[in-house]
């Protein structure tokens, strides 16, 4: 047999059924640089990213592998089931197989659970020559070694994903980092972070650190910055953080001279109860201060919130578009409450018989973007209906969607800085527009 494999990072399909290409995305995923530089030496490969290129069915590789980082892996499982009709050996991994290997019952020879670092791909593609690939490999998190930048050199990628840590301090209900790393979480070594900041600064001038949380850690944090500014490393960056780092004056300072210019964090609800009932420990009043202590050391704030929470009401939009209007959020990342199945929230909702999917295929199909916005309610909300909170939202999106908001969230003294923001403001109104045009059919 050719020792060869083709390696495939499916792109998404939107709700229309058209597959999402490009040639330019702010941010991808670190899959397949750790996955090509953990191949062994003796074996071929090829690294396909579906949202840049085309895949080559006639490949000559004896080996698929196909990743999985969301519902790409609705699309992911399209293409197994092709190679597989083409009698490859097709084996699939990511996040989305684990929680969802039971849909890859029939598509593929062999299900990767966990982080494969070299030592394991040398072990797996010794099974496959050895004819006694296993159904399902159950491995550890192996992130100590440097990434395979070389793969992502001529694509147009605005951030380029560089990673430090894997999984997270917290326990989210709703997370599906929690879900898999139960508030676990595991460092890399900060020489290969280094390195690989080195050779992105090679073929970029920006990163986007993919953690789920960077502020795990402090003393780590403390560490990883310093090495930064000492090996003089350039780039201009973002990560997601926790809020309470915005009590944190050292670290901020320290962040921003590394490099740091946008923090994306979660902060859900400004609904004391609603944070509690997901298991997030935060207290809702310190957001303010913190927020201002953030934006005050140059950094700007990237929000996550979502909408149809237990104690959420019809009112509640307006108070969210209070907040995020008020100053310090430049970017809001907004959604509906996603019932992701594996997670706390999915099981406790599915108990009390208030999921309004049967099948995961239908959650797949109706929120095929996963990380985008999601303005669906999959689920029956305690103080409203489920057309009450999809309404909710829409009007919550279109306010923050309008011309004005998007100049004043864009505002920055850096013309760089003021640029990107601007391109993800127009995003999130264009989201708005597509939205809008979906919900009214
Ligand atoms: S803090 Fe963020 S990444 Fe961590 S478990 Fe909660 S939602 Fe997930």
């Amino acid at each position: 047999m050719k020792k060869k494999i083709y390696y495939i990072q499916p792109t998404y399909k939107t709700s229309d059924g058209v597959l999402l290409k490009g040639d330019s995305i702010y941010v991808h995923s670190l899959a397949m640089p750790a996955l090509s530089a953990a191949t062994p030496h003796d074996w071929e490969k090829k690294v396909v990213l579906q949202y840049f290129d085309d895949i080559d069915y006639d490949t000559d590789a004896s080996v698929i592998a196909v990743t999985s980082m969301g519902y790409d892996i609705a699309q992911g499982i399209e293409i197994a089931r092709e190679f597989k009709r083409r009698n490859k050996t097709v084996i699939f991994g990511g996040y989305q197989a684990h929680f969802s290997s039971y849909l890859l019952t029939d598509v593929c020879d062999s299900v990767i659970h966990g982080n494969p670092g070299p030592n394991d791909m040398k072990k797996i593609l010794a099974d496959v020559e050895n004819n006694q690939l296993a159904r399902e490999y159950h491995l550890g998190i192996d992130i100590n070694f440097p990434f395979d930048y070389s793969i992502l050199a001529d694509k147009k990628i605005t951030f380029m994903p560089v990673l430090s840590s894997i999984g997270c301090v917290n326990d989210c209900d709703f997370c599906c980092t929690a879900a898999v790393y139960r508030g676990h979480y595991k460092l890399r070594k900060i020489e290969f972070v280094i390195e690989d900041l080195k050779s992105i600064s090679k073929i970029s001038g920006k990163a986007g650190f993919v953690d789920n949380n960077i502020y795990n850690n402090r003393k780590y944090l403390v560490q990883l910055l310093k090495a930064m500014i000492d090996n003089k490393i350039k780039l201009k960056w973002g990560a997601q953080v926790t809020v309470d780092i915005g009590d944190d004056l050292e670290v901020l300072h320290l962040l921003y001279k590394a490099g740091c210019r946008l923090l994306f964090i979660g902060m859900e609800t400004l609904n004391q109860e609603n944070l509690a009932g997901v298991n997030k420990s935060y207290k809702v009043q310190s957001y303010k201060e913190r927020l201002r202590n953030i934006n005050r050391s140059g950094i700007k704030v990237a929000g996550y919130f979502m909408f149809g929470l237990d104690n959420d009401t019809k009112e509640t939009p307006r108070h969210l578009y209070d907040f995020i209007s008020s100053g310090n959020i430049s970017i809001p990342i907004l959604n509906i409450l996603i019932p992701v199945p594996g997670t706390r929230v999915y099981r406790k909702l599915k108990q009390d018989n208030r999921i309004l999917f049967d099948e995961e295929q239908e959650l797949l199909k109706n929120n095929s973007f996963y990380n985008a916005a999601c303005n669906t309610c999959f689920f029956v909300p305690k103080l409203m209906t489920a057309k009450e909170c999809e309404n909710g939202f829409m009007e919550l999106y279109g306010k923050l969607a309008g011309y004005s908001q998007i100049i004043r969230r864009s505002l920055s003294i850096h013309p760089f800085m003021m640029a990107f923001l601007l391109g993800m403001n127009i995003v999130f109104r264009r989201e708005y527009l597509d939205m809008k045009r979906k919900h009214a059919l």
